[in-house]
């Protein structure tokens, strides 16, 4: 007697992220569009496994970009562009929602700047994959009692296989 036929013929594991590797990973992405050459860095604001906002670091709305005219540097920082973190913040501010109590995930150690103004919105975890240079971000947050999870950076590869999926055309 014939087995019945069952609809799902073959279950095809996919590199699937978990949600850490997940929203660091859309911080990644995030990071593709800043525009200082200097340093390329992407947040993602996060509750309950929601984006909030998403942010890079790039240049004042209507200013030019380190990449077209250089960077402004002073004492030994690019001083041009709004950090990753401050834009996730200001998008959030400008679009009134509330970031108290969200998890930023960063592609880097914040700064000692954007470290503060993370504490100061109730951000209360901060996961990243690298650190940064000059930075008291891991004093504060221990203070504050923000917790830090730095994990494995993400894979780099958008997995979509488009011809292998079934239902595509
Ligand atoms: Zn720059
Ligand atoms: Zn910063």
């Amino acid at each position: 007697m014939p087995k019945a036929k069952k609809g799902i013929k073959k279950i095809v594991k996919s590199n699937r992220p978990d949600w850490d590797q997940y929203f660091l990973k859309l911080a990644m992405l995030a990071s593709e569009r800043a525009t200082c050459p200097r340093m390329h860095c992407g947040c993602v604001l996060v509750k309950n496994k929601n984006v909030i906002t998403t942010g890079y670091n790039g240049s004042i709305p209507g200013d030019q970009h380190c990449e077209d005219i250089g960077c402004l540097i002073v004492d030994n920082h690019c001083v041009r562009t709004v950090h990753a973190e401050m834009n996730a913040i200001v998008q959030a501010a400008k679009r009134g929602h509330a970031v108290s109590g969200a998890t930023a995930y960063v592609t880097n150690m914040p700064c000692t700047t954007c470290a503060k103004a993370l504490i100061t919105a109730g951000v209360e975890r901060v996961v990243v994959f690298s650190d940064y240079h000059d930075t008291l971000a891991t004093q504060f947050f221990a203070t504050a009692n923000v917790r830090i999870d730095k994990i494995e950076i993400p894979s780099q590869q958008i997995n979509y296989d488009l011809k292998s999926y079934t239902s595509a055309r």
